[in-house]
């Protein structure tokens, strides 16, 4: 086969996949077909905007189009976690000056000239002299002078207007208010009862706030893989207890870059894509990629070199926020990532080299049988041309085992359980395929019947199926086997 089919057929399909958020501009079934045409993979249910039912009709909306496109869209619930927010105004908001005094109250909702209420009514406790209490995504400052009793006295820093309940960001101080709150419990238990295919937790500190979660969930008899949002410093530095205890990662770059001086932000996100691959996890980048397109049809250059970075570093997935959710542009939106998208992974085809090459798991350590059986298939992927990489896959470890070595050829995710499928919706390069059960054992029909199906059809060429492994690796049994189709 020539060179140009091959690539022709390698890039059919897109490796990064796209989250996007639904809100008020896209709830529709028509809106939500055309996001999924469009390119969507995971839709993005924020829980802190809207209310229960207008979270099942949505989850139903994509439940219900996505069964009709026959497409493995999967649906991430996020959960808002402790975001600590200002109450409301008696005016609607207040003007505050530069080195004027502020207020801000512990026990009153609803502050007026001078005075914020605060809805974390323990804020007087976790916060220090001389601390720094951020307002409306960064964008106020205020210095804290004193506290007597339930009120903090504070000197503005940077001033301007704040509206009703806007966030507060405390990158100075610990803050002791559970990760995992009485309304997460309410919105995780809906995500329960609807069969969201994964929860994202805000605000995580360590890896316990994660467990927390996942007990409740056990205790509660359904366990939905956890995607921990990485926007406190204090994550940072418990990483690794937080990659051991969630399924994936999100960098949550809103509240991140306000919590960190914001220019760190990229060096650190490149270390937690790379942290996350060497184990397996999926990484999605997250906030302001395209942000200009909520009001504009075309994006700035600068959102387009994030989109290209994030793929350019191997992340398995990039996200729409407020573009998506209230945006003018939401399906150009999402056209624009996947062309972006597309454009970069045309380039590191060709030059063997997806998820770049200084990115490339070097700690000798680390190397398990499953990396180095994954780093096989991703060689024999690139020396034989194979034409794809068919992975049965019971629970999708398989699949994602192989995803995180970034294989040329594509990932073709065979289970028997849609959830499975839709779960895999969210790896990079997995190419999510439904098949009946006793399909899945005789490699040689399956081979050639997902060929066809995937169009990698003419006769001769060679894909690779890889199966065997186990979420718990002690009952790992890999096996390889190359054939032509
Ligand atoms: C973020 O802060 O970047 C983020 C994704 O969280 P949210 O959109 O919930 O504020």
């Amino acid at each position: 086969m020539n060179v140009n089919q091959l690539e022709k057929t390698a890039l059919y399909w897109r490796r990064t996949k796209i989250v996007a958020t639904l809100g008020p501009a896209t709830s529709t079934a028509s809106m939500v077909e055309k996001l999924i045409k469009a390119g969507v993979n995971v839709f993005r249910l924020n829980m802190s905007h809207g209310n229960h039912q207008q979270h099942r009709d949505a989850f139903q909306l994509v439940r219900d189009t996505a069964a009709g496109m026959n497409q493995h869209v999967a649906v991430l619930m996020d959960l808002c976690g402790p975001k600590i927010r200002t109450g409301k105004f008696k005016d609607g908001g207040i003007s505050l000056k530069r080195n004027s005094t502020a207020l801000i109250r512990c026990d009153i909702t609803t502050g007026d000239e001078g005075v914020i209420a605060s809805q974390y009514t323990q804020l007087y406790k976790d916060v220090k002299k001389g601390e720094r209490i951020l307002l409306d995504d960064g964008n106020l400052e205020l210095r804290v002078e004193k506290i007597s009793g339930q009120t903090i006295s504070c000197k503005v820093i940077h001033g301007g207007i704040l509206k009703d309940n806007k966030g507060i960001n405390l990158p100075d101080s610990k803050v002791s208010v559970s990760s995992f709150t009485a309304k997460d419990k309410k919105d995780v238990k809906l995500a329960m009862e609807l069969g969201a295919d994964f929860v994202a937790l805000s605000f995580v500190r360590n890896g316990r706030d994660i467990l927390v979660l996942d007990s409740y969930m056990k205790k509660n008899g359904v366990q939905i893989p956890i995607i921990a949002k990485i926007e406190k410093p204090e994550a940072i530095t418990n990483i690794d207890s937080i990659l051991d205890a969630s399924y994936g990662l999100m960098i949550a770059r809103g509240d991140l870059g306000i919590e960190l001086p914001a220019e760190q932000v990229p060096l650190i996100q490149k270390e937690l894509i790379c942290m996350a691959r060497e184990r397996n996890c999926p990484v999605i980048v997250a906030t302001q990629m395209l942000e200009s397109m909520i009001e504009h049809s075309r994006p700035t250059r600068a959102e387009v070199g994030d989109v290209a970075n994030a793929a350019l570093l191997g992340s398995d997935a990039v996200m729409l926020s407020g573009e998506t959710a209230v945006g003018k542009y939401p399906v150009l939106a999402v056209k624009m990532m996947d062309r972006v998208l597309r454009e970069i992974e045309a380039h590191q085809w060709q030059h063997n080299n997806f998820g770049g090459r200084d990115n490339q798991v070097t700690n000798p350590d680390r190397i398990s049988v499953r990396k180095a059986v994954a780093s096989a298939a991703t060689s024999l992927a690139q020396d034989l041309k194979l034409q794809g990489i068919i992975v049965p896959t019971a629970s999708g470890t398989t699949a994602q085992i192989i995803a995180a070595s970034r294989p040329t050829s594509p990932l073709l995710g065979v289970s028997s359980r849609s959830h499975i499928c839709r779960k895999l919706a969210l790896h990079w390069g997995v190419i999510p395929i439904e098949a009946d059960e006793n399909q899945t054992h005789d490699w040689k029909t399956l081979s050639q019947s997902i060929s066809k199906y995937c169009h990698l059809t003419k006769t001769g060429n060679t894909v690779l199926l890889v199966s065997g492994f186990n979420e718990d690796p002690a009952l790992n049994e890999p096996a390889m086997k190359i054939l032509k189709v």
